[in-house]
């Protein structure tokens, strides 16, 4: 079941992997940023991790509502808005319900995700974060119409994070740093969306 425990082993994982990922994700954001996202997230889950272990939250909502303010007041870098507020969201939309069924939690990422895309303005083609965010709520959404358990929804959620996030490359970057270089930005994967594909993948694997 999705309730507290569950959230707090998904950060774990994430800060796992977010470490494990942080220079091939700062290589990404050297080649159309500013060579920081790695380690932006990197400081983003590292005290989210810390804080939750010392002062956990009780709920799925208040997890990750916990961990959406951390990431705000934590990273400075564009992701740390916009990931707090993805989870910020998310948290809310949740409510206080100590466990959430699968249909919650997709409503509640799509609010999530919703709300990413009003705090930056991206919307899907633009070469952000939202390019693996949004094909990975829908994916979800779809094998849980058609019946499919969570894990097997969240496995569908990763791979369509994975494939929209190698679906930038071609891409030119509309909205962050990687705008700034035009025509210069097709060719890479934008960081952001490896690093959205990575948090979805973290989800999958706890949920196994
Ligand atoms: P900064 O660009 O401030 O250094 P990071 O390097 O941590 O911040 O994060 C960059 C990532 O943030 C980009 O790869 C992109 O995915 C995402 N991003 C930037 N601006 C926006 C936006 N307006 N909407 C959605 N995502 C964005
Ligand atoms: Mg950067
Ligand atoms: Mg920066």
């Amino acid at each position: 079941a999705v309730d507290a425990l569950f959230v707090r082993r998904w950060l774990a994982e994430a800060a796992a992997v977010v470490d494990r990922e942080a220079v091939h994700l700062t290589e990404l954001d050297s080649a159309i940023g500013d060579a920081d996202h790695g380690s932006n997230m990197q400081r983003g889950f590292r005290a989210a991790a810390q804080e939750m272990e010392q002062d956990p939250a009780a709920t799925p909502g208040a997890v990750l509502a916990g961990i959406g303010r951390i990431l705000i007041s934590r990273v400075g870098g564009a992701s740390g808005p916009l990931y707090g507020t993805l989870l910020r969201k998310a948290g809310k939309a949740l409510g206080d319900s100590e466990e959430v069924a699968p249909e919650q939690l997709r409503e509640a990422l799509r609010a999530g995700v919703d709300g990413v895309a009003q705090l930056g303005g991206a919307a899907q083609g633009d070469k952000t974060m939202i390019d693996a965010l949004a094909p990975a709520v829908e994916a979800m959404g779809f094998a849980l119409d058609k019946g499919a358990s969570l894990v097997d929804a969240l496995a569908a959620a990763r791979i369509a994070a994975e494939e929209g996030a190698a679906a930038t490359v071609p891409m030119l970057a509309r909205k962050g740093r990687a705008s700034y270089l035009g025509e210069r930005s097709i060719g890479h994967q934008d960081p952001g969306a490896t690093s959205s594909a990575l948090l979805l993948g973290a989800l999958a694997d706890v949920a196994q």
